[in-house]
Protein backbone atom coordinates (compact mmCIF):
# COMPACT_ATOMS: atom_id res chain seq x y z
CA UNK A 1 0.00 0.00 0.00
CA UNK A 2 2.02 3.42 -1.27
CA UNK A 3 1.08 6.91 -1.25
CA UNK A 4 2.10 9.28 -3.52
CA UNK A 5 2.52 12.11 -1.15
CA UNK A 6 3.75 15.49 -2.37
CA UNK A 7 5.18 17.28 0.39
CA UNK A 8 4.60 16.99 4.20
CA UNK A 9 5.44 19.69 6.43
CA UNK A 10 4.09 21.02 10.03
CA UNK A 11 2.45 24.31 9.82
CA UNK A 12 -0.40 26.50 11.04
CA UNK A 13 -3.89 25.21 9.81
CA UNK A 14 -4.86 28.18 7.48
CA UNK A 15 -8.71 27.15 7.28
CA UNK A 16 -11.65 25.65 8.79
CA UNK A 17 -12.75 25.50 12.48
CA UNK A 18 -8.32 24.65 13.31
CA UNK A 19 -7.22 27.85 11.24
CA UNK A 20 -4.55 29.25 13.43
CA UNK A 21 -3.77 25.72 15.20
CA UNK A 22 -0.57 23.88 14.25
CA UNK A 23 -1.62 20.99 11.87
CA UNK A 24 0.92 18.67 10.13
CA UNK A 25 0.03 18.01 6.61
CA UNK A 26 0.50 15.72 4.27
CA UNK A 27 -0.52 16.70 0.45
CA UNK A 28 -0.99 13.94 -1.77
CA UNK A 29 -0.61 14.07 -5.68
CA UNK A 30 -3.15 13.90 -8.23
CA UNK A 31 -6.62 15.85 -8.59
CA UNK A 32 -9.91 14.87 -10.31
CA UNK A 33 -10.68 18.31 -11.07
CA UNK A 34 -8.95 21.59 -12.90
CA UNK A 35 -10.53 24.80 -11.28
CA UNK A 36 -9.52 27.77 -12.83
CA UNK A 37 -8.34 29.29 -9.35
CA UNK A 38 -5.96 26.45 -8.37
CA UNK A 39 -3.39 27.48 -6.41
CA UNK A 40 -1.89 23.79 -6.29
CA UNK A 41 -1.77 22.88 -9.82
CA UNK A 42 2.00 21.61 -9.60
CA UNK A 43 0.52 18.70 -7.42
CA UNK A 44 -2.57 17.90 -9.53
CA UNK A 45 -0.73 15.65 -12.14
CA UNK A 46 -0.38 12.46 -10.89
CA UNK A 47 1.86 11.97 -14.19
CA UNK A 48 3.87 15.08 -13.71
CA UNK A 49 4.31 15.98 -10.04
CA UNK A 50 7.11 15.25 -7.78
CA UNK A 51 6.48 13.05 -5.29
CA UNK A 52 8.08 10.51 -2.78
CA UNK A 53 5.96 6.87 -2.25
CA UNK A 54 5.39 6.48 1.80
CA UNK A 55 3.20 3.81 3.63
CA UNK A 56 0.83 4.12 5.50
CA UNK A 57 2.43 2.95 8.73
CA UNK A 58 5.57 5.45 7.43
CA UNK A 59 3.20 8.36 6.80
CA UNK A 60 1.47 7.82 10.08
CA UNK A 61 5.03 7.24 11.47
CA UNK A 62 5.66 11.20 10.25
CA UNK A 63 2.54 12.43 11.88
CA UNK A 64 3.75 10.83 15.29
CA UNK A 65 7.34 12.06 14.84
CA UNK A 66 5.95 15.82 14.33
CA UNK A 67 4.13 15.84 18.07
CA UNK A 68 1.50 17.54 16.37
CA UNK A 69 -1.71 16.66 17.37
CA UNK A 70 -4.69 18.34 14.12
CA UNK A 71 -3.76 16.10 10.87
CA UNK A 72 -4.79 17.49 7.68
CA UNK A 73 -4.68 15.16 4.76
CA UNK A 74 -4.98 17.52 1.60
CA UNK A 75 -4.02 17.39 -2.20
CA UNK A 76 -4.75 17.17 -5.01
CA UNK A 77 -7.73 15.43 -3.96
CA UNK A 78 -6.52 13.16 -1.58
CA UNK A 79 -9.80 10.55 -1.46
CA UNK A 80 -8.93 9.06 -5.29
CA UNK A 81 -5.72 8.01 -3.88
CA UNK A 82 -6.07 4.44 -3.51
CA UNK A 83 -6.51 2.80 -0.28
CA UNK A 84 -6.86 6.21 1.07
CA UNK A 85 -9.40 4.07 3.52
CA UNK A 86 -6.97 2.26 4.96
CA UNK A 87 -4.72 5.12 5.85
CA UNK A 88 -7.69 7.12 7.23
CA UNK A 89 -8.10 4.00 9.30
CA UNK A 90 -4.99 4.32 10.96
CA UNK A 91 -4.88 7.81 11.63
CA UNK A 92 -8.31 7.82 13.19
CA UNK A 93 -7.72 5.00 15.75
CA UNK A 94 -5.34 7.18 17.41
CA UNK A 95 -7.63 8.90 19.64
CA UNK A 96 -4.94 11.49 20.24
CA UNK A 97 -5.05 13.09 16.47
CA UNK A 98 -7.75 15.09 14.94
CA UNK A 99 -7.50 14.39 11.27
CA UNK A 100 -9.03 16.76 9.20
CA UNK A 101 -9.20 15.65 5.39
CA UNK A 102 -9.95 18.18 2.57
CA UNK A 103 -11.74 17.05 -0.37
CA UNK A 104 -12.94 18.91 -3.39
CA UNK A 105 -16.54 18.40 -3.10
CA UNK A 106 -17.06 15.49 -6.05
CA UNK A 107 -16.16 12.42 -4.35
CA UNK A 108 -18.88 10.25 -2.74
CA UNK A 109 -18.35 10.67 1.03
CA UNK A 110 -20.05 7.54 1.49
CA UNK A 111 -18.03 5.30 1.78
CA UNK A 112 -15.76 7.06 4.49
CA UNK A 113 -18.21 7.52 6.66
CA UNK A 114 -18.16 4.61 8.39
CA UNK A 115 -14.54 4.56 9.66
CA UNK A 116 -14.71 4.77 13.72
CA UNK A 117 -13.84 7.99 15.09
CA UNK A 118 -14.17 9.04 11.11
CA UNK A 119 -11.76 12.11 10.05
CA UNK A 120 -13.43 15.86 9.97
CA UNK A 121 -14.21 16.57 6.58
CA UNK A 122 -13.65 19.67 4.92
CA UNK A 123 -15.70 19.75 1.52
CA UNK A 124 -15.00 22.51 -1.06
CA UNK A 125 -18.52 23.16 -3.02
CA UNK A 126 -17.53 24.39 -6.58
CA UNK A 127 -19.01 27.73 -7.90
CA UNK A 128 -19.41 28.73 -11.39
CA UNK A 129 -16.19 30.75 -11.20
CA UNK A 130 -14.53 27.70 -10.85
CA UNK A 131 -16.08 25.88 -14.06
CA UNK A 132 -15.88 22.90 -11.85
CA UNK A 133 -20.03 23.02 -10.26
CA UNK A 134 -21.36 20.00 -12.24
CA UNK A 135 -19.00 17.57 -10.77
CA UNK A 136 -20.36 18.26 -7.04
CA UNK A 137 -21.63 15.18 -5.58
CA UNK A 138 -25.16 16.44 -4.45
CA UNK A 139 -25.84 13.68 -1.85
CA UNK A 140 -22.49 14.48 0.27
CA UNK A 141 -24.25 17.39 1.92
CA UNK A 142 -26.76 14.94 3.94
CA UNK A 143 -23.89 13.12 5.38
CA UNK A 144 -22.48 16.66 6.67
CA UNK A 145 -22.53 17.14 10.78
CA UNK A 146 -21.27 19.34 12.85
CA UNK A 147 -17.07 18.41 12.93
CA UNK A 148 -17.34 19.02 9.18
CA UNK A 149 -17.06 21.82 6.97
CA UNK A 150 -18.29 23.28 3.43
CA UNK A 151 -16.13 25.60 2.01
CA UNK A 152 -17.14 27.98 -0.42
CA UNK A 153 -14.67 29.45 -2.30
CA UNK A 154 -16.24 32.93 -4.21
CA UNK A 155 -14.75 34.59 -7.25
CA UNK A 156 -17.45 36.82 -7.68
CA UNK A 157 -20.99 38.35 -6.99
CA UNK A 158 -23.32 36.01 -8.38
CA UNK A 159 -21.07 33.27 -6.60
CA UNK A 160 -22.11 34.52 -3.43
CA UNK A 161 -25.31 34.27 -4.42
CA UNK A 162 -25.07 30.54 -5.86
CA UNK A 163 -23.59 29.72 -2.13
CA UNK A 164 -26.46 31.27 -0.20
CA UNK A 165 -28.89 29.13 -2.35
CA UNK A 166 -26.86 26.14 -1.62
CA UNK A 167 -27.04 26.75 1.92
CA UNK A 168 -30.72 27.11 2.26
CA UNK A 169 -31.10 24.22 0.00
CA UNK A 170 -29.41 21.59 2.20
CA UNK A 171 -30.18 23.43 5.74
CA UNK A 172 -26.35 23.76 6.03
CA UNK A 173 -26.30 26.61 8.58
CA UNK A 174 -26.29 26.00 11.65
CA UNK A 175 -26.01 22.02 10.79
CA UNK A 176 -22.12 22.18 9.52
CA UNK A 177 -19.49 25.21 9.61
CA UNK A 178 -20.05 27.07 6.57
CA UNK A 179 -17.30 29.16 5.07
CA UNK A 180 -16.91 31.67 2.65
CA UNK A 181 -13.12 32.46 1.28
CA UNK A 182 -12.46 34.52 -1.52
CA UNK A 183 -10.56 33.48 -4.45
CA UNK A 184 -7.33 35.79 -4.31
CA UNK A 185 -6.98 38.05 -5.92
CA UNK A 186 -10.54 38.53 -7.80
CA UNK A 187 -12.69 39.56 -4.80
CA UNK A 188 -12.33 41.54 -2.36
CA UNK A 189 -13.02 39.84 1.27
CA UNK A 190 -14.89 44.04 2.21
CA UNK A 191 -17.73 42.07 -0.96
CA UNK A 192 -18.09 38.77 0.96
CA UNK A 193 -18.46 40.97 4.63
CA UNK A 194 -21.06 43.49 3.12
CA UNK A 195 -22.86 40.21 1.09
CA UNK A 196 -22.93 38.50 4.58
CA UNK A 197 -24.48 41.81 6.56
CA UNK A 198 -26.62 42.39 3.56
CA UNK A 199 -28.20 38.58 3.95
CA UNK A 200 -28.01 38.56 7.38
CA UNK A 201 -25.83 35.26 7.20
CA UNK A 202 -25.25 34.45 10.69
CA UNK A 203 -23.74 31.71 12.04
CA UNK A 204 -21.34 32.02 8.30
CA UNK A 205 -17.41 32.29 8.78
CA UNK A 206 -15.42 34.92 6.44
CA UNK A 207 -12.28 32.91 5.70
CA UNK A 208 -9.38 34.58 4.62
CA UNK A 209 -6.37 32.26 3.83
CA UNK A 210 -3.84 32.30 6.65
CA UNK A 211 -1.19 31.34 4.80
CA UNK A 212 -1.14 34.24 1.70
CA UNK A 213 -1.18 36.42 4.63
CA UNK A 214 1.86 34.88 6.50
CA UNK A 215 3.78 34.04 3.53
CA UNK A 216 4.52 34.50 -0.29
CA UNK A 217 1.00 33.83 -1.77
CA UNK A 218 2.64 31.60 -4.05
CA UNK A 219 4.92 29.56 -1.17
CA UNK A 220 4.98 26.01 -1.08
CA UNK A 221 5.30 24.19 1.98
CA UNK A 222 3.70 26.29 4.53
S1 LIG B 1 -10.02 20.63 -6.51
FE1 LIG B 1 -8.44 21.74 -5.43
S2 LIG B 1 -6.52 20.81 -6.06
FE2 LIG B 1 -8.09 20.13 -7.52
S3 LIG B 1 -7.96 21.60 -9.19
FE3 LIG B 1 -9.52 22.35 -7.78
S4 LIG B 1 -8.43 23.77 -6.40
FE4 LIG B 1 -6.88 22.49 -7.44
Amino acid sequence: MMFNVAEKFVSINGEGTKAGQLAVFIRFTGCNLRCSYCDTKWACDEKTAPHTKMTAEEIYSYIKETGVKNVTLTGGEPLIQENIKELLEIICADRELYCEIETNGSVDLKPFCDIENRPSFTMDCKLASSNMEEFMCEGNYSLLSENDTVKFVAGGKSDLSDAKEIMEKYNLIGRVNVYISPVFGSIEPKEIVDFMIDNKLNDVNLQLQLHKIIWDPDMKGV
